[in-house]
C-alpha cells in the first residue's frame, strides 16, 4: 500500500513536471508561430497592395497623357494614339473616347457607339470609376473602367491581385474605400466578411474565427483585406496539450520507473548505513558485567544500536557483519567510543573500579587508529586507560601476525583484552598462551543447556581449566539463572553478564542502574 502510493505520487509528481513543460513549450512555440504566421499575412497584404497601388498608377498617368490629346476626337489619328497608349501600358485592356454620352471608339473596337454607364466612384482629382462585364454570355468577367476628362481607360481587375500566392489558405481582396465595392478578389474570398472587415476600422484584428488585415492606400481609395482562419494563425492550446497527452503519459511513466529505480539504487544498504554514520545514529546500549564473587557490578559492555530517524532501534547482528563486509565499520567503532565517553565518560571518571568493554572489529586490529579516538576522549574526560577493555572474536586472531602487534600496542597503551565467544571458533586452545590477552568471554552458548537443567556443557570445565593454568581472567556470557551464576562461581569465573543482571540498556538507564545498586549495597 505504502510503495503503491509512493509510485502513485512519484507518477504525478513526473507527470505534472513533465505536462507542465510541454504546456509551456507547445505556449512558447504557438506564441512564435502566430507571430510568423500573423507576419506572413501582412506581408501578404502588403505586396497586394503595392500591386494594386502600381496598377492604378498606370491607370491615372495612362489618361494624363490622353487627356493632353487635342486632335479630332475618334479620327485615324487619334485611333492610333489610343492603340499606342494600350500597348504602352501593361495593366491597360482598352482605351476609349467618350463624348459624355456614349462611348465613340476604343482602341480595341475602333469606332463603336455604346452607352456609358453611369459613375459609381468619383475622386477629389476628377476620376470616376465604374464596373462592366465583358465576355461570352455566361461567361462574363467584370472590367474596371476609370475616366478623366473625355478618356476611359479599361482594366482586368484580375490584374490586381496578380501576385503569387505564399499561402493557400489566406484570401485576399481589393476594395473600393468609398462604398466597399470589391474591385477584384481571390475566388473563396467572402463579400460579406471582406466588407465587414474594411467597416472595422481596424488594421489587423481576430473576428469571426479568422484573422484579418487591412491596408488602405495613401494614393487612391482603395484598400486590399488579407484573411486567413483563426486556427491557422494561433491554435487552441488545449487541443494542442490533447496531442502531446499520449507523449506525455508514456514520457511520464518512463520517468517514474527511473525515479523508482534510481530511489532504490540510493536505498542500498551501504547508502543506508552511511546515511546512519553521517547522522550519528550508531549509539552504545550498556549491559552491565558483574563480580561473581561479590555479586557487584564492575563495569559493562558497550553493544551498538543503530538508532533510526523514526525512534527504532536496530541490533547489531543485522548490520555489523554487512558494515564489515562493507568496509564501514570503522566509523562504526569510532561512534561506539564517543558515545560510550559521551554516555558513561563521567561515571566512569568518578568510579575507578568501573570498567567498560568495547567491541572490536577486524578492521580496527589492522592499526591502532582507536587509540587516537580514544586520546580524544580522554581529553574531555579523566578516565583512565585500564577502564576501556576491548573484546575481539577468536576469528579476527587466526592471523596472528596481523593482530598481534595491534593488541599488543592496545595492551601498552593500558587496555585490557579479551577474547569475545570463546569456544564458537576453531582454534586451538593451546595457541592462546602465545597471544595478547588478558582474558577470554565464555560464549553464551556453551552455558546455554545449564538453565535448562540439563549438564553443563563439556567442555566448559576444560575451558575454566585451561584460563585459570594461563592466567587468564574469564567473563561468561549469557548468564540468565541463579545456577548458571552459582556454578560459575564455584568453579572460578570472575565475571559474568547477562539477562540475569541485567539486559543492554541506554547510557541514562545505565547510570540509574548504578544509583539504584549503591544504594542496594549501602542498604546492605
Ligand atoms: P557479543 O559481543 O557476544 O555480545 C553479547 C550479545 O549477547 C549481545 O547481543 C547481548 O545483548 C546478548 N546477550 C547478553 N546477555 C544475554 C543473555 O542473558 N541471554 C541472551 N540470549 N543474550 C544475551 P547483541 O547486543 O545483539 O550483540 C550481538 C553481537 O554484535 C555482539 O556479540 C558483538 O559480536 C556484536 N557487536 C555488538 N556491538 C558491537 C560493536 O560495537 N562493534 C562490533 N564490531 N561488534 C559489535
Ligand atoms: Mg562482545
Ligand atoms: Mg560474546
Amino acid at each position: 500500500m505504502n510503495s503503491r502510493f509512493t509510485v502513485l505520487t512519484t507518477f504525478c509528481i513526473v507527470a505534472l513536471a513533465v505536462l507542465g513543460t510541454l504546456a509551456l513549450a507547445v505556449y512558447a512555440s504557438d506564441a512564435v508561430s502566430e507571430r510568423q504566421q500573423r507576419q506572413q499575412v501582412d506581408e501578404f497584404s502588403n505586396r497586394a497592395l503595392l500591386r494594386a497601388e502600381l496598377v492604378s498608377s498606370e491607370a491615372e498617368t495612362a489618361l494624363r497623357q490622353l487627356v493632353r490629346y487635342d486632335g479630332t476626337p475618334c479620327s485615324d489619328d487619334h485611333l492610333k494614339q489610343l492603340r499606342q497608349t494600350e500597348e504602352q501600358f501593361r495593366y491597360v485592356r482598352e482605351v476609349g473616347w467618350t463624348d459624355g454620352v456614349k462611348l465613340r471608339c476604343t482602341s480595341a473596337r475602333g469606332r463603336v457607339d455604346t452607352a456609358l454607364p453611369a459613375p459609381e466612384w468619383t475622386s477629389a482629382a476628377g476620376f470616376t470609376a465604374w464596373q462592366t462585364e465583358t465576355g461570352k454570355r455566361g461567361n462574363e468577367r467584370p472590367m474596371f473602367n476609370v475616366r478623366l476628362g473625355d478618356h476611359v481607360v479599361v482594366i482586368d481587375p484580375r490584374f490586381y491581385l496578380d501576385i503569387v500566392p505564399l499561402d493557400n489558405t489566406i484570401e485576399l481582396a481589393v476594395l473600393e474605400t468609398q462604398d466597399g465595392t470589391i474591385i477584384s478578389r481571390s475566388p473563396g474570398a467572402d463579400h460579406e466578411l471582406l466588407r465587414a472587415a474594411l467597416q472595422r476600422n481596424t488594421n489587423n484584428a481576430y473576428f469571426e474565427r479568422r484573422y484579418y488585415t487591412v491596408e488602405r492606400s495613401h494614393r487612391y481609395p482603395i484598400a486590399v483585406v488579407a484573411y486567413e482562419p483563426e486556427d491557422r494563425v494561433r491554435r487552441n492550446p488545449l487541443a494542442q496539450l490533447r496531442h502531446v497527452l499520449a507523449p506525455a503519459l508514456v514520457a511520464s511513466l518512463l520517468g517514474t520507473w527511473f525515479v523508482m529505480r534510481w530511489r532504490r539504487k540510493l536505498r542500498t544498504p551501504r547508502n543506508a548505513i552511511l546515511q546512519g554514520i553521517r547522522q550519528r545514529q550508531f549509539v552504545a546500549w550498556l549491559q552491565p558485567i558483574v563480580s561473581l564473587e561479590s555479586g557487584r557490578c564492575v563495569g559493562a559492555e558497550a553493544l551498538v544500536r543503530w538508532k533510526l530517524e523514526d525512534g527504532s532501534v536496530i541490533a547489531p547482528d543485522t548490520f555489523i557483519a554487512m558494515a564489515e563486509s562493507l568496509g564501514l565499520i570503522e566509523p562504526i567503532t569510532d561512534q561506539v567510543v564517543h558515545s560510550v565517553f559521551d554516555g558513561a565518560g563521567s561515571v566512569l571518571a568518578r568510579r575507578r573500579d568501573l570498567h567498560v568493554s568495547i567491541n572490536l572489529a577486524g578492521e580496527d586490529l589492522v592499526g591502532t587508529r582507536v587509540l587516537d579516538t580514544l586520546k580524544d576522549c580522554f581529553r574531555k574526560y579523566a578516565v583512565r586507560p585500564e577502564q576501556i577493555w576491548f573484546e575481539v572474536i577468536e576469528r579476527m586472531l587466526i592471523d596472528t601476525a596481523r593482530s598481534t602487534p595491534a593488541l599488543a600496542a592496545y595492551r601498552a597503551a593500558g587496555h585490557r583484552i579479551f577474547i569475545d565467544d570463546f569456544g564458537t571458533g576453531y582454534s586451538s586452545l593451546s595457541y592462546l598462551q602465545d597471544l595478547p590477552v588478558d582474558g577470554i568471554k565464555i560464549d553464551r552458548s556453551f552455558i546455554r543447556s545449564y538453565a535448562k537443567g540439563e549438564e553443563m556443557n563439556k567442555i566448559v570445565p576444560h575451558v575454566i581449566e585451561m584460563a585459570r593454568s594461563l592466567d587468564l581472567a574469564m567473563v561468561a556470557e549469557g548468564v540468565e539463572t541463579r545456577a548458571q551464576a552459582d556454578y560459575l562461581r564455584e568453579h572460578g569465573v570472575q565475571y559474568a553478564q547477562g539477562w540475569l543482571y541485567a539486559k543492554a540498556m541506554p547510557a541514562d538507564e545505565f547510570l540509574r542502574y548504578l544509583e539504584r545498586e549503591s544504594a542496594r549495597a549501602r542498604e546492605a
